[in-house]
């Protein structure tokens, strides 16, 4: 097996495309090499090697020692210098290089080589002496850190009785024969804690630091870092040896970092910064601050100290152009390293630049527009969920936080205002303009208005997909759930959040995209959704094919999704609509009614009020299709609880408070999930979905009689599990709406279709279609009923699923394609074969998750449907699973 790849004077073995064996760095490496840029030459030890190494015990493969020899030896022709040599001595530097950055979390050594003998040799190559003995001293710290395993604080330590003694402040006050004598310190430091001298025979070093390297890649911090961005440990990483370059052999040599263009604002302008007389640690160090590259950088932040431009005029020119193709090579935002030897310029690494979701976007739609890329390249250029952090108002990265409990991140965007314990409280203040933050055990229907006048909700309790995060998500508030830590005490008007106690009326602030809770006030930034946002949704929509529809029921909500793109409505829960104080009365007579009289009786007054929802949902969306699910949750969802709850309901409707909390209990379900909700309710009491069907039919008839755009409405029944049961409700719905029809004299296009909900509604999806002309995959409750597991109590046990890697992400925010994915597939085919052309959507939370979404590609749905805030990224996401 090949283990090592060199490069250097103007070839490589390697390329870019072998990120996976090279790692990221060594990859890179070569391919600059390859361009015949200046890279100082050196060798990459393969990802496979490391694979091995841990495979087998921490041994290396038998051959691998003669194949470094080989490439070292290769390095010694191309600088002319030999390992160990003490007149012109070779060093290295050795550092690691995953297919992945994983910055600062594995180990790097520089100055590899240097003994007692070969550092003389430096001085004299170098002529200084000085220079020779702080790089040896540098070299035995990192060293003795790295490999030996001692801590560095005893050689500060050592290094700071020098300065003492020397009555100096900083390492320049140093002369050569200071550095000698911290030299002889060190060595006998090492010696005393180890026993054994520090290592003087380079070749002994080298081995000692790629074992390190190796190890490292089982660090804590390693490991923590992979499992924070989804590396797998399998990957390994690559160990680079390369030939050391001096960014301070004085003041014609210089080491720095730079990105071709702004990573935080995509300005196409060289951004970075460089020290001279330094080493590439001091840099990421701080210990002295960075200059600017150009002249107009520094000319804007006001420095005095020479930017590279001016400092260094004739390198910058080579270094400019070198950025320029590199940028143009890769066709991508670069972030490069870079040394200056007296004057001469060496590349050190070079890698597609991290950045922000703003500067993603501009960084993409430039690139484009200079030609460089594709307008579909520039679609897969930016990560779908990225935009969420440009559609809602978000934390100044600059501004400090000062948090007091971490949720799940439930609903982005940040929202700052004072405490309220219940909705009521944020209906009055929201109302009167306050900027308030609903702070809730959890959230239930009947908190919808407070939510709706609140700026953010905090639940102490509850998961991704609990009512608070799905109605926030919906309404695009943000949210933090499930934020265990807090205490709420509603009674005393308290909460208390690591060991502090705040009152209603405090200032909060949430970032529902972190899950973080905040004390106080924190600087915004708003959204800007013109411009390149705008010209890159134009490319997305020009390749997509999936449709994209928003869950909406309000106005605002409607009128949201347009504005974001939406398509239609994919879902129109008509139970929000029913918790509005003026018809709530009207409902709660309805569930108490003892018969079907007294029902039809108080639906009657809910009907003129549920026709005009409908009648603004179909003006707003001006055609567009609009799927209106009937009645849905569990009846008691609408009632009173508590006996003081009764008691204000008796007293606002007139009904006698005894029977209402008689009627209450009686309602009570001991699995209401699984109990008398979805359609059941219209198979028990047919007359509430005839009613919502009429609302439907006259509202359709009367927007269209008003000559503006035909109504497109899709009347969707839930939880629907039989053929039976769709062939009941298709006969109803016909019934209705024929009737409405005749009435009117008038005629109107309508679909009738059901939800798949449930594992048995999928796998005889073909007998609903006998009835229903569409599906549309409720994925929230199809996940639940699939694992069985309750879409609202899954919080508390979910994270030790993926903690311990059961589940990699939870189900209830990505699609579990294998199981329920594959229900989903069953019903797509079964339902197709029974009526071809058969319309599919989905509505599910997942329908805005960018991995789900490219399921429903996959699968050859026809649309998904999302939260109206989720609609660009759903656009973007279909897009990229159709490219
Ligand atoms: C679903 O179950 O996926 C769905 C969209 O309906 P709801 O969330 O209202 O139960
Ligand atoms: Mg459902």
């Amino acid at each position: 097996t090949r283990w090592v790849y060199s490069f250097g004077g103007g070839g490589a073995d390697g390329d870019a495309s072998m990120k996976n064996l090279l790692g990221g760095k060594g990859a890179n490496l070569a391919e600059m090499s390859s361009l015949g840029l200046p890279v100082p030459p050196g060798f990459t030890i393969t990802t496979e090697c490391c694979t091995h190494y841990y495979a087998n015990d921490r041994q290396y493969p038998a051959d691998l020692k003669a194949q470094v020899e080989q490439g070292l030896a290769k390095v010694e022709e191309l600088t002319g210098k030999t390992f160990g040599d003490p007149k012109n001595p070779l060093l290295v530097s050795v550092r690691s290089g995953a297919r992945a950055s994983m910055p600062g979390m594995m180990d790097t050594v520089l100055n590899l080589g240097l003994n007692d003998q070969t550092v003389e040799g430096l001085a004299a190559l170098a002529g200084d002496r000085r220079f020779a003995f702080d790089s040896y001293r540098r070299f035995i710290q990192m060293y003795s850190n790295v490999v030996l395993g001692l801590d560095h604080h005893m050689f500060e330590e050592i290094l700071d009785e020098h300065k003492e003694r020397l009555d100096v402040t900083v390492d320049t006050g140093l002369a050569a024969e200071d550095w000698e004598r911290v030299v002889a310190d060190y060595k006998a430091q090492v010696e005393n804690e180890l026993g054994q001298p520090f290592p003087q025979d380079p070749h002994a070093q080298l081995w000692g630091a790629i074992g390190a390297v190796f190890a490292s890649w089982m660090n804590d911090r390693a490991k923590f870092y992979r499992r924070m961005h989804d590396i797998p440990e399998s990957w390994g990483t690559a160990v680079n040896v390369q030939s050391m370059v001096f960014g301070n052999m004085g003041e014609t040599s210089a080491t720095g970092v730079a990105f071709t263009r702004n990573p935080s604002t995509g300005e196409n302008r060289l951004y970075g910064e460089f020290l001279i007389n330094a080493q590439g640690e001091d840099v990421v160090a701080g210990i002295r601050t960075p200059q600017a590259l150009t002249r107009a950088a520094r000319e804007e932040m006001g420095e005095k100290a020479p930017s590279m431009e001016e400092a260094l005029p004739e390198v910058f020119v080579q270094f400019k152009d070198v950025v320029e193709r590199l940028e143009r090579h890769y066709r991508d935002m670069q972030d490069i390293e870079f040394t200056v030897e007296r004057g001469r310029l060496y590349m050190l690494q070079t890698r597609n630049g991290k950045r922000t979701a703003k500067a993603a976007l501009k960084v993409a739609v430039d690139l484009a527009s200079e030609g460089l890329i594709t307008e579909e390249e520039a679609v897969m250029r930016v990560e779908p969920a990225s935009l969420d952090q440009l559609l809602h108002p978000t934390i100044d990265p600059a501004s400090p936080r000062d948090v007091i409990a971490t949720g799940l991140p439930a609903s982005p965007g940040a929202a700052t205002g004072k405490i309220v314990f219940d909705a009521d409280t944020a209906e009055k203040l929201g109302g009167a303009g306050e900027a308030v933050i609903l702070v809730r055990e959890e959230t239930s229907p009947e908190d919808i208005r407070g939510m709706d006048a609140a700026r953010g909700i905090v639940t102490a309790r509850g998961g991704m997909t609990s009512h608070a995060a799905v109605v926030a998500r919906g309404m695009g508030r943000p949210c933090v759930s499930g934020a265990g830590e807090l205490r709420i005490d509603g009674k005393s008007g308290e909460l208390y959040a690591r060991g502090r106690t705040f009152k209603e009326g405090d200032v909060i602030s949430i970032d529902g995209s972190t899950g973080e809770v905040l004390a106080g006030v924190v600087k915004m930034i708003e959204p800007e959704l013109s411009g390149d946002f705008a010209t890159l949704m134009g490319w997305a929509d020009k390749v997509r094919r999936l449709k994209v529809r928003a869950n909406a029921e309000t106005a605002l909500d409607a009128k949201t999704a347009r504005q974001f793109g939406a398509e239609g409505i994919g879902l129109c829960r008509t139970e929000h609509m029913f918790f509005d104080p003026a018809r709530i009365a009207a409902v709660r007579e309805m569930i108490l009614a003892d018969d079907e009289a007294g029902r039809r009786q108080a639906l009657e007054k809910i009907l003129p009020m549920q026709r005009d929802d409908f009648v603004q949902l179909f003006e707003i969306m001006e055609g567009l299709p609009v799927t209106i699910r009937l009645l849905d949750p569990p009846l008691h969802e609408f009632l009173p609880h508590t006996e003081e709850d009764v008691a204000a309901v008796a007293q606002a409707t007139g009904l006698d408070a005894a029977k209402l909390l008689r009627r209450a209990k009686e309602l009570h379900e001991v699995n209401p999930m699984l109990g008398h909700r979805g359609c059941r309710l219209g198979v028990a009491y047919p007359e509430i979905y005839e009613i919502q069907v009429q609302a439907i039919i006259e509202a359709a008839l009367e927007v269209a009689a008003s000559g503006k755009a035909a109504p497109c409405p899709e009347i969707m029944h839930p939880l629907v599990a039989k053929g039976e049961e769709m062939a009941f409700l298709r006969r109803l719905t016909d019934r209705i709406a024929e009737k409405v029809m005749a009435d009117k004299g008038r005629r109107i296009d309508y679909q009738v279709g059901t939800m798949i909900e449930l594992p048995r509604a999928a796998i005889r999806a073909d007998d609903l279609a006998q009835h229903a002309e569409f599906f549309s995959f409720g994925t929230n409750d199809l996940t639940q009923t699939t694992f069985g597991i309750s879409r609202d109590d899954s919080g508390r046990f979910l994270g030790a699923y993926i903690d311990k890697g059961i589940f990699e992400k939870d189900p209830f925010v990505s699609l579990d394609q294998e199981g329920v994915g594959d229900l989903i597939r069953i019903a797509a085919e079964r339902g197709r074969k029974a009526r071809p052309g058969v319309k599919l959507g989905i509505c599910g939370e997942h329908g805005g998750d960018p991995a789900s979404i490219a399921f429903c590609e996959d699968a050859g749905l026809d649309y998904v449907s999302c939260s109206p805030y989720r609609v660009p990224i759903a656009r973007l996401a279909a897009a990229q699973a159709a490219i």
